[in-house]
């Protein structure tokens, strides 16, 4: 039973079918994290070692021997727009630089999805890219114009920064 929806209007519910979470290779502290805010019920994505152009999900580095990825890909099914800012927003408050991919914008196309990356590992170029990119309000696809209604705001970008730059 979810006692606060409106706190976790993202959490399990028995209406809203959800594909089965798919978190394998995905940074432990990322997951931990993933799991206090009840959202990890809703990964679709994590280590993903396809050649596929566009594939940012290959291994970022090993943590107790394990291949380990720093992006992970979540499910917004039954959310609305608020909440899904209101997701962002608390995703960026634990650590994570997140941005709501959504067909036709910003010239991106597929399926709806947020995808993120953990800022408290060291992660591979590609990513690093984007995340320096979600600091200063980009959408991360180089694609004009640089900020989406649902990209990084100002505020919350400072704790995201500073643990980046612990690991990066
Ligand atoms: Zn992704």
């Amino acid at each position: 039973m979810v006692l606060y929806p409106e706190i976790y209007p993202w959490a399990p519910d028995a209406a809203c079918k959800l594909n089965p979470a798919k978190p394998r290779g995905l940074h432990p502290d990322a997951y931990a994290a993933l799991r206090s805010l009840t959202l990890a019920h809703r990964i679709t994505r994590g280590i993903n070692h396809s050649a596929e152009r566009g594939n940012v999900h290959d291994t970022d580095g090993t943590v107790n021997g394990k291949a380990y990825t720093g992006a992970v890909d979540i499910s917004v099914r039954c959310l609305t727009q608020v909440q899904i800012r209101t997701l962002l927003a608390r995703l960026a408050t634990a650590g994570f630089a997140a941005w709501y991919r959504k067909d036709s914008q910003d010239g991106w196309t597929g399926p709806p999805h947020i995808h993120a990356r953990w800022a408290g590992c060291r992660l591979k170029p590609v990513l690093r890219q984007q995340v320096e990119n979600w600091l200063v309000g980009g959408n991360g696809l180089f694609s004009k114009p640089a900020l989406s209604v649902l990209a990084s705001v100002g505020e919350m970008r400072g704790d995201v920064g500073k643990l980046y730059h612990l690991f990066n």
